[in-house]
């Protein structure tokens, strides 16, 4: 059955610039794959999906990673419920930046208790297996050394496991919160909120 009650979940992806960010929201959005280095001019795109029978409003907040955007990115990562760090399989660059990205949402987002928020970590273009520089091992060490970090491989050009490893991420975060606090869900009236185009069902 699915609940009348949705709930709103904020959420944002940090790293390097090319590592894929748009390209994945744009997979969760709109189902698609571009070759092209993707902007998405709105501020932010409202999906709406159903998991485990739970309506789930999605407010997703693409960033360009620029330093210059530092102010609207301070407001981006504000009551942020759900932070993705991005890096690229084939850059190591890209994963060594993680530690900085990590730092600076919670320099700016200023969580009540830092080492209690958790962190998703994505490895992305696994479809370039064959100029891979990061091992998986690797990043899952990173995650492990940190605490409250889970880690996920994809490929937002195959698509074949985003929507999956974001179910996985919700469903995290939701019994997180129940947890926390079941009145802690902010519990939204679909009709007075930006209307997103279709609802997906996950479950
Ligand atoms: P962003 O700067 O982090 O938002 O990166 P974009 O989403 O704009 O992607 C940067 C480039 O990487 C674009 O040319 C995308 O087509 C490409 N790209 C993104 N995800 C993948 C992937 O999973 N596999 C491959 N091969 N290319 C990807
Ligand atoms: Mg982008």
């Amino acid at each position: 059955m699915i609940s009348t009650k949705p709930v709103s979940l904020k959420v944002i992806a940090l790293g390097e610039y090319g590592v894929g960010k748009t390209s994945l929201f744009y997979q969760i959005v709109h189902d698609k794959f571009h070759n092209e280095y993707l902007t998405i001019h709105d501020d932010c795109a409202i999906k709406e999906v159903v998991v485990d029978g739970r309506n789930v409003i999605l407010k997703i907040y693409d960033t360009c990673g620029c330093e210059e955007y530092l102010s609207l990115l301070r407001l981006y990562c504000k009551e942020v419920d759900v932070c993705i760090l991005v890096y690229d399989v084939t850059s190591p660059e890209s994963f060594n930046k993680l530690e900085y990205w990590r730092d600076e949402f919670l320099r700016l987002s200023d969580p009540p208790v830092p080492k209690h928020f958790p962190f998703f970590v994505i490895g992305n273009k696994t479809d370039l297996e064959e100029s891979r520089a990061v091992p998986a091992r690797k990043a899952e060490e990173w995650c492990e050394s940190k605490g409250n970090t889970t880690y996920f491989e994809l490929s937002a050009k195959d698509n074949a496991i985003v929507k999956q490893v974001f179910m996985d991420i919700i469903r995290t975060v939701l019994s997180r919160k129940a947890i926390e606090d079941d009145d802690s869900l902010r519990v939204v009236d679909i009709q007075a909120d930006v209307k997103p185009n279709k609802t997906t069902c996950w479950s």
